[in-house]
């Protein structure tokens, strides 16, 4: 309940009527949360999926609930829709499972579902995949696919339900605007959801006004809150309302006088900022083009505002010049420590995975003693200087760049682990999986799963800026 997409899905059918819709997860399945119905029952089971990790829960919703996984033996009793930010990345490894995919931003295929599930007539599903061969953000397997058309900032989604057993309870979620303004080459958020385009204040206005007395919370939902051009009109629309305010996101770069004051009016005690490296050299090679002043003076501003806690995100892999790296890191961090001034300071350490429609598709990711090595170097220097650690254990990340780069074998070794109890690596090792693909050095001959579909940017310049990053000697 703490993703927006699902709750636009969620709003989005339950509000067209003549469908009974109920929300399932995977601690819920074999059933529904309202009802209590099994799974099973339903005619259409959409899955809104953002983690690639999340391919398997759906594999066990399916199986646990006496659902046939494989498409073609299921026969579209019932029919499976799957969507998200990871499906519109790669949908491969469900083509034997789903009967049909959501790409790209998921306004226009889900109104096209709704549409032609009305055509149909009551109870009716039997054919709504031939129905909807072509049309934009659907791909139905066996035929070509492109992806949706941009949604219109005015109908950015919200809330459906609020409730407390989630991360935010009881806060009402808006999206205060999509894209990014960033153009960093490993963010599949970036090349989905591009261009950045921010929510018209006028709108959310009109909608707070609204619903202001059932609201004690909104959270603002973007990749990057505070690059919103009225951000503090909207953070202060919100207070004279006595609504608190919560940010999902925010990025250094956007961070002024101003905007932390807004942040410090919030209330904001603990802020996250991802510089991805400590060097500044390889931060500007993989396309955060953000300087360490603009860090410093952001910690700076926010300390200065009333934040106590302050958490980074750096990512690691095999960076050429790796020793210099780690000493422009602890450079940072010294830096960062002392102008946040007492706060304090996690660090989050995530091995970096190559993602589909992105530069860094063809990073040729390191194997895992590799991996374990680069962050340990860096969460050394981040013990030195008394910083909490969180690492991302370097097995999920393989699986993940597996799950996130891998055709529809990978999506039968899930299948095989889920309903046999068969292990992962024994299951990829049986559906034949080349799990080497992750880590092959590519290039331009190279062809991805994914390139069926007709994607959100032109292979020619992702590779283009993935060769310059090379000649920059940065990705090795
Ligand atoms: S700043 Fe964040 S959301 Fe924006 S492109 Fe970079 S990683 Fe993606």
């Amino acid at each position: 309940m703490s993703n927006l997409g699902f709750h636009f899905l969620f709003g989005e059918l339950s509000g067209s009527g003549g469908l009974r819709v109920e929300r399932a997860f995977r601690d819920t399945a074999p059933v529904t949360l309202e009802s209590g119905s099994p799974l099973s029952g339903f005619k259409v089971i959409f899955f809104s999926i953002s983690y690639e990790e999340d391919y398997i829960n759906l594999v066990r919703m399916l199986f646990e609930s006496g659902i046939e996984t494989s498409r073609e033996r299921r026969g579209g009793s019932p029919l499976i829709v799957a969507g998200g930010a990871a499906v519109s990345g790669n949908p491969f490894p469900l083509l034997d499972i789903a009967d049909l995919f959501c790409i790209g931003e998921g306004e226009a295929p889900i109104g096209a579902i709704k549409d032609a599930l009305a055509e149909m007539g009551p109870g009716e599903v039997e054919g709504l995949g031939d129905r909807l061969v072509g049309s934009k953000g659907i791909f139905v397997p066996g035929h070509g696919a492109s992806f949706a058309e941009r949604a219109s900032a005015d109908n950015f989604s919200k809330s459906a339900i609020l409730t407390p057993s989630t991360v935010f309870p009881e806060t009402l979620l808006a999206e205060s605007g999509r894209g990014c303004p960033g153009r960093c080459t490993f963010c599949l958020a970036r090349s989905l959801y591009h261009p950045f385009r921010p929510l018209p204040v006028a709108e959310f206005d009109r909608y707070i006004g609204r619903c202001a007395s059932q609201v004690g919370r909104v959270g603002l939902v973007s990749t990057s809150v505070a690059a919103h051009p009225e951000f503090e009109r909207l953070v202060d629309s919100l207070l004279e309302r006595e609504i608190s305010v919560s940010f999902s996101s925010l990025r250094a770069e956007d961070i002024d006088e101003s905007k932390a004051a807004a942040i410090s009016r919030a209330g904001t005690r603990s802020v996250s900022l991802a510089p991805e490296s400590g060097s500044e050299r390889v931060r500007f090679a993989i396309g955060k083009r953000v300087p360490d002043d603009t860090y410093m003076l952001a910690g700076d501003l926010l300390a200065a505002a009333g934040v106590r806690n302050f958490t980074l995100y750096f990512l690691a892999g095999a960076l050429a010049e790796e020793e210099r790296m780690v000493e422009e890191t602890k450079g940072f961090l010294k830096r960062f420590k002392a102008v946040v001034r007492g706060s304090r300071i996690s660090v989050h350490l995530n091995p970096l995975v190559p993602k589909p429609w992105t530069p860094m598709q063809y990073y040729a990711m390191p194997r895992a003693n590799d991996l374990e090595l680069s962050i340990e170097k860096i969460a050394a220097v981040c013990r030195e200087l008394g910083m909490r650690i969180r690492r991302k254990s370097t097995r999920s990340a393989l699986r993940q760049a597996l799950l996130s780069t891998g055709d529809s074998r990978v999506g039968d070794a899930i299948v095989r682990m889920v309903t046999d109890g068969t292990s992962w690596k024994k299951a990829l090792e049986m559906e034949k999986v080349d799990i080497d693909f992750p880590h092959e050095t590519k290039g331009r001959g190279t062809r991805f799963a994914w390139e069926a579909i007709e994607g959100p940017v032109s292979r020619d310049t992702l590779i283009d800026i993935y060769e310059r990053m090379g000649e920059s000697g940065v990705v090795s």
